[in-house]
């Protein structure tokens, strides 16, 4: 709910209405605009705006008719900035993460991430805990998976976003990962994103293989709502009737979620097409959206790969897409750390 104030509101007005706000268990937010102040009441309980109308100095009342609070550009009008290991997602910057879908050895993650660390990287993606279609498929190495990441990552100065799949293994993650990743079958475990509220680390929250923008932003509400507002939001294709490319990778997420939301929003063209030779124009055109960030698979020999090789880059074609995305990005107001 969005409380705007006479142009002639006073200080003491304005305060009593904050205050009111509170006392009803809500957070109030004061934006003190050229003309008018607007007073946020921020929560997620029912409000009856008809208590406010009546107040001295209100002019309107405004009721919202998202469902999202918290996650929604109203409540916070700058944007989310997300920083990890000196790498920053949101406001002018785009961060890049990188690395193997799966952890398959400490050799694969360490040949990787040591051609990764010659295109600037500071941030390597890859899996321990793997949702896979199959029950048969390689499942990942789990806790192992982890130490190797880690181990890793320390010795090349980088920090690590892996996923995360099931409650019980948040104790684990804290003690070896930086960037929590929520996999797009898992955008709608709400026990898992509550818990993930909880935490003070950054979140990256996939959407949902068929979700709306709505839902999307939903899921982000349960995390931020729990109070950990460090979430980054990441596109990473939808299903539509289209089978050519894996997924359909929608980049008109990147100006709506914008406009909607002052959460950081990444895109993921590996899984978003699921080809190789698909990868860099897409991250060209994301950059090119305004997207606060890229995931990207590379793989030090895609061809041997355990788990998505189509879809890896060799280091050599992330190393020339680099050089391209820091040029495009500047075009649009951002930068490339
Ligand atoms: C992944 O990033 O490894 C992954 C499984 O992605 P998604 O959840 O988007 O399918
Ligand atoms: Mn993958």
């Amino acid at each position: 709910m969005l409380v705007v104030m006479n142009q002639n509101a006073t200080e003491e007005q304005i305060q009593n209405v904050a205050r009111v706000i509170e006392s009803k268990g809500f957070i109030s937010r004061i934006s003190v605009g050229e003309i008018r102040t607007v007073i946020s009441a921020i929560g997620t309980k029912h409000i009856d705006e008809r208590d406010f109308e009546l107040l001295s100095g209100v002019a309107e009342v405004i009721k919202l008719k998202t469902n999202y609070k918290l996650t929604a550009r109203e409540f916070q009008n700058e944007d989310t900035i997300v920083e990890v290991n000196g790498v920053k997602f949101g406001g002018k910057y785009t961060g890049l993460i990188a690395g193997p879908c799966a952890v398959e050895s400490y050799d694969q993650v360490d040949k990787t991430a040591e051609e990764l660390k010659k295109s600037n990287l500071k941030i390597l993606r890859g899996g321990a805990y793997k949702p896979r279609t199959s029950p048969y498929a390689f499942q990942g190495m789990g806790e192992e998976g982890l130490k190797i990441l880690r181990s890793v990552a320390d010795n090349h100065g980088m920090a690590i976003a892996t996923e995360i799949m099931d409650i019980s293994q948040i104790e684990k993650f804290m003690k070896y990962v930086d960037i929590f990743q929520v996999g797009a079958r898992n955008m709608q475990n709400f026990n898992l994103l509550k818990e993930l509220g909880k935490i003070h680390k950054p979140v990256i929250l996939k959407r949902g293989l068929s979700s709306t923008y709505e839902e999307w932003l939903m899921s982000a509400e349960y995390i931020m709502s729990g109070g950990n507002g460090q979430i980054i939001l990441c596109e990473r294709g939808i299903r539509t009737f289209e089978t050519y490319t894996r997924n359909t990778l929608d980049l008109a997420a990147i100006p709506v979620i914008k406009k909607l939301s002052h959460l950081p929003i990444i895109v993921d063209p590996s899984h978003g097409t699921g080809l190789r030779d698909k990868v860099e124009p897409m991250s060209r055109a994301a950059i090119a959206a305004g997207c606060d960030g890229l995931i990207i698979e590379v793989h030090y020999n895609p061809d041997c790969a355990m788990c998505d090789g189509a879809q890896s880059l060799y280091p050599s074609q992330y190393d020339a897409l680099y050089n391209e995305i820091k040029q495009i990005a500047p075009i649009v107001g951002k930068e490339i750390l």
